[in-house]
């Protein structure tokens, strides 16, 4: 006679060991995704239930900005539930061909899943200026992988022109060498300044715009390109996928500023650390919240210091630098 074979109970099942932290690391290793995709979305709000419930079935942790333009997506989680919400995203036909860059971290990284809809994937002030096609953004720098990258550097050397992307405080840790770092707190700061002419002095430079994962460049640099600048480049997955290839042996220096409890990102055991603390300008590329609640700016603190609770005092020049980014989404 066959022995039956009864469900074990819920409550054994559910049990504290399954939660442990060692357990789901053993069992089930987690990463992190980042993506997007240009494409013109006809019925955003559509699109933004459909992926919160994806998210949702695989429980991973994250954000995603939806707009009539695209998706900007960052989310953490376990392999075999990302590799499922992949799946999934690529049923969509605008979203067939997304590039999905992976890298280190856990849903652990993220406070809560965030799914929006908003006038820009990436917030530029521009939503009008940008145009898009079935093929992305139309009219931007034409993209270079990390290799084509230090073929023009071969080709051209001093003469290519590394245009930091992102807000200047993330180039405080780390940067191309020897790229321009334009005075931006924000997003919103690139259009303003190159409608200002602040940058067309480079206009018959050729230049390559890097950011993180790639989707600001495609935003700037159709901008530079309607703004006159004849040879534009952006580097193709970002700093993250040139890290991936390239490490710390090719034109990258430091570490890459992510907008997640991650905070910082290295390429190898070899790499440059170029930060430095605001208060003894020990190398450092840790940010910390000022301790002054009514400030809570990013400022750079190295290990020593942020235990000294008198060198947390605020600082005038905080004024200027970028409130903590929890919640942003850049990429
Ligand atoms: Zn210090
Ligand atoms: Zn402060």
């Amino acid at each position: 006679m066959q022995k039956r074979v009864t469900a074990l109970p819920l409550p054994f099942l559910a049990n504290d060991w399954c939660d442990s932290p060692q357990y789901t690391q053993v069992v089930k290793p987690e990463k992190i995704i980042l993506y997007y995709c240009f494409t013109p979305l006809s019925d955003p709000e559509a699109i933004r239930l459909w992926q919160r419930t994806l998210c949702e079935q695989h429980d991973l942790l994250g954000r995603i900005l939806i707009s009539r333009h695209g998706i900007n997506g960052t989310l953490g989680g376990s392999i075999a539930s990302l590799k499922r919400y992949i799946k999934g995203t690529r049923e969509f036909p605008g979203f067939r061909v997304i590039d999905f860059k992976w890298s280190e971290g856990s849903a652990r990284d993220f406070p809560r899943l965030r799914v929006r809809v908003r006038d820009e994937i990436v917030s530029f002030g521009a939503p009008d200026r940008l145009i898009v096609d079935e093929r992305g953004v139309v009219g931007g720098g034409t993209h270079l992988t990390p290799s084509a990258l230090h073929e023009l550097v071969a080709q051209h050397g001093d003469d290519v022109i590394f245009f930091d992307a992102r807000n200047s405080f993330e180039a405080m840790i780390g940067k191309f060498k020897n790229a321009v770092v334009p005075d931006v707190r924000t997003t919103h700061d690139f259009a303003r300044e190159l409608d200002r002419g602040q940058f067309d002095h480079l206009r018959n430079k050729t230049v390559v715009t890097y950011c993180t994962g790639g989707v600001r460049c495609e935003v700037l640099s159709s901008l530079m390109v309607q703004r006159g600048f004849t040879e534009v480049y952006q580097l193709d997955g970002g700093i993250v996928r040139y890290g991936q290839e390239f490490g710390d042996q090719g034109l990258w220096e430091g570490s890459l500023y992510l907008f997640d409890a991650r905070m910082h990102q290295e390429f190898s055991d070899a790499h440059e650390v170029i930060g430095r603390c605001e208060r003894c300008q020990s190398p450092t590329s840790q940010f910390h919240n000022c301790a002054n609640l009514a400030c809570r700016k990013l400022i750079l603190l190295c290990d020593e210091c942020v235990l000294d609770n008198v060198s947390m005092n605020c600082r005038p020049s905080h004024a200027d630098l970028p409130q903590s980014t929890e919640g942003a989404i850049r990429n």
